[in-house]
Parts: structure tokens; sequence; C-alpha cells
């Protein structure tokens, strides 16, 4: 199966050719074209909608031009015989299907995708898959174990199957979503205010001084604030220790600076996230260093680090409630054997040391985590074409009439139907 897909639901214009075949030994896929502009929204701290949609406007139609080169050859007895000839006399496949994103994102934004999508769907008398968002980001390490090992040098040792437990972290979600079937997830535990993206970038711009963070993209400033705690990479936090108990997660530490960042809802079971709360912890901390004579290097660097340890402790704590409120039910072809971490958040490799810590000592550490390499965790339409191909497998086509979605929540039985619904 072949597909052209599109992804411009918030700032990134994304076009990518996505392949699925069969092998011997199971499936294979292959990333013919991937590539991504990213609405430079520098001058305004954090995502400008309608600098967004302008630029979606202006890099969409190019790179599906550019992408139709990397169509692979037609030859007689690939794909659906229907072929496209190039401009320089080459026949290439057409694609079976279209994917675009339909939401949730910016409505406008998606419209551009969703419409360009109908359009070749239109012109090349293929079927297309209006495709969620949320959904591509949990699938997405089903993707990546099957690409060979050329696009995918680091493949997980086993495919993840479902059912498995999600993080999916990134600038605009924090959820953690139970997947038992392509088309059944469960929100366990959701943000009740900010993305802890948002609140990385928030501490990120408060921490490290502004001529550091120039040339830092609009939504990257948690990646800055990672090389800038972390310049060594892992050797860095190679001495990080979990708290083993709950209890321990409560314990105020202080620094040597005479401050201290607390964990959310660590007094409590809630599965709940809450991330506001950290980020304006480390406004006031900053705030008031700077008035008593300012910040030295390393009291940044030692802030940057406690941000992240408490934002990750936070998402690791709520993660071990999950699991042992599931765990009764956990057995057999029901056991969650794989933690999938997705989303822009998920390139943090500080975050991971702290999950794999936490299932470590807290009796889960037979489960697998298994995170997709940084570009494919980041916006990116490589994993719309991936879920689009599990769509499409299903018997799932989406009509031309079919608007973009502002919300659309993943959850079958929520009000507007889920994935299943309008
Ligand atoms: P959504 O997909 O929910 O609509 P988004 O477009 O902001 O939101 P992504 O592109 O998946 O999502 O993620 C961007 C976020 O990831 C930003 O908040 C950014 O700071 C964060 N991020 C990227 N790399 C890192 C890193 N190494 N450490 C921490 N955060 C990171
Ligand atoms: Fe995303």
């Amino acid at each position: 199966l072949l597909t052209l897909a599109i992804e411009t639901s918030c700032d990134d214009t994304s076009v990518a050719i996505v392949e699925k075949t069969k092998k011997a030994n199971g499936n294979a896929a292959k990333i013919h074209f991937l590539e991504n502009i990213t609405a430079d929204t520098r001058a305004h701290r954090g995502i400008h909608p309608i600098i967004a949609l302008e630029s979606h406007q202006e890099s969409l139609g190019a790179l599906v031009q550019k992408a139709l080169n990397y169509l692979p050859e037609s030859q007689p007895g690939n794909g659906n015989g229907n072929s496209l000839k190039l401009a320089d006399g080459s026949q290439r496949r057409l694609p079976d299907f279209i994917s675009a994103t339909r939401g949730p994102g910016m409505r406008s934004n998606l419209s551009v995708g969703l419409e360009t999508g109908k359009a070749l769907s239109v012109a090349w008398q293929i079927p297309m898959v209006g495709v969620h968002h949320m959904q591509a980001h949990l699938l997405t390490p089903r993707l990546v174990s099957c690409l060979d090992n050329q696009s995918n040098p680091d493949p997980p040792a086993v495919a993840p199957e479902l059912p498995f437990l999600s993080i999916l972290v990134s600038g605009g979600h924090s959820i953690l979503v139970q997947s038992t079937h392509l088309t059944e997830h469960k929100i366990l535990a959701a943000s009740e205010d900010i993305a802890i993206g948002e609140a990385l970038d928030k501490s990120a711009r408060d921490i490290i001084p502004a001529e550091l963070l120039q040339g830092a993209k609009s939504t990257m400033y948690g990646k800055t604030l990672e090389k800038f705690v972390f310049p060594n990479g892992e050797a860095d936090f190679a001495d990080y220790k979990p708290p083993m108990t709950r209890g321990d997660e409560l314990a105020k530490r202080e620094s040597k600076w005479g401050w201290y960042v607390t964990t959310p809802f660590a007094n409590t079971r809630a599965l709940q996230f809450s991330f506001s709360s950290v980020s304006s912890m480390v406004g006031k901390i900053v705030t008031r260093r700077s008035a008593e004579g300012g910040l030295s290097h390393d009291e940044r660097v030692d802030l940057g680090r406690e941000v992240m340890r408490v934002a990750f402790e936070h998402l690791a704590s709520r993660t071990i409630i999950a699991l042992e409120t599931l765990r009764p039910h956990n057995t057999g072809k029901d056991k969650i054997q794989t933690l999938v971490v997705s989303g822009g958040v998920a390139a943090n490799r500080f975050l991971m040391k702290v999950l794999r810590s936490f299932l470590d000592v807290r009796g889960f550490g037979d489960i697998q985590i298994v995170a997709p390499p940084p570009y494919l965790c980041t916006d990116n339409a490589a994993m719309i074409g991936w879920a689009g191909i599990e769509m499409f497998e299903a018997g799932w086509k989406s009509s031309l009439a079919c608007r973009p979605l502002r919300k659309w929540s993943l959850d079958p039985q929520a009000d507007d139907g889920g994935i299943l619904g309008p």
C-alpha cells in the first residue's frame, strides 16, 4: 500500500510518501519522502495561528510537487496499475490513497491540508482517509518497527502489539492512553491545565538567557533546555535516582540556592496531570533570584534539571498509578507489555531515564519502553501516512464532504464518537 500523506494541523507543513509491504516474517515499511517546513513564529514566543496558516499556504503546494519525484517508478504489475507521468517524462506509481490530518488542530490550518488531499483524491480518482493526529502519534512505534534499517538505525526489539499504554507528550498534549484496538483508545489521564511541552518551553524561556535562545525554533525551547542542562547527553544524568515510594515523591528537595520545585499531586492518587504550577514556580524563582543579584550559569543548570525532574517524575508517578490500577485485569493476552512514549517531549533522553527508573523500582521492570526516533516524535506526515494505512486496511475511507475538526476525541465513548465518530 502506497500513500501520500499531508499534515498541517499546527505550525509544521509536512508531506510524506509512505509504503507498507509484506515480507516473509511480517510487515515492512518505507518512507520514500518526508519533509517538514516549520512556520517561523520566533518573534511571537509560541505559535501564531495566522503566520502558521500563511506558511501552510505558501509551502504545501511546492512540498507536494517535490514529493511526486519520490513516488516509486511505475512498473507493470506493481501498485494499483495507475501511473502518473512527471514533467521529466518518468512514469510513477500513483498512491493507492491519500492520508490527510483531519483533526484535532486549528481548523483553518487543517483545511489547507485536508482540502488539498481531497483535490488530489478527486484528480487521481483514489480514496482519502482523514487521519486523527493523536492516533497517528500513538501508532508511530508500529511504523518504526517496520522500517528497514536504513531509514531506522535503532528499531525497537519487539514490534509494539496492542494493547499498550502510551504517554503522549507534546507542546499541546499530555495524555496517558490505554490502547486496546486500532480505534479503541481510552484516555486515563490528561492535564487539567497546560501541556508538559508548553511548561518546559515557558521554563526554558525563563531559565536560559535570551542570547542563548536565539535560533531556537519556535516550539523547540524544550530541546534547547535539554541541551543546556545536559550538554554531554546521558552521561550528565547517569546518577539520577528515582524516589522509591510515593511518600518519597513528596520530599522537598531544597537546592543549595535556597529554592525548591514540588511535584504536583504527590500526596494523592489522582489520575490527572498539572504542569502550570511547575512553570509558574520556575518563573517566581527566576524573578526572585534576579532581584537578589542574578543567577549564575550553574544555578540555571540546576533549576533546568529540577523542572525536568519534577515534570517527568509527575508523568512517571501517574503512569505507575495507572499500571497499578489496571494490574488486576492485566493478564493473558490483555497484559500490557509496552509503554509507548511519543510526541515532541519524547525526544528528551532524561525523560526516558526517569520512566525506566520508575518502572524498575516500582515493580514493572518487565515492561518495555518504546519511543520513536526524534524526527518521528514531533509532528510529521510519515506518522499520518502510517495511521492512514492502518485505517485504510481496516476499511476506513473519508467522504469528500468531511470537514476539519478542531476538537476530536480519541475515545469512542466520548460525545463526538471519537475516531469512529463524525
Ligand atoms: P501537538 O502535537 O500536541 O499539537 P506540538 O505541535 O507542539 O503539539 P510536537 O511538535 O510533537 O507538538 O512537540 C513540540 C514540543 O516538544 C515542544 O514543546 C518542545 O519543547 C518539545 N520538545 C522537543 N524536543 C524536546 C526535548 N529534547 N526535551 C523536551 N522537550 C522537547
Ligand atoms: Fe503533534
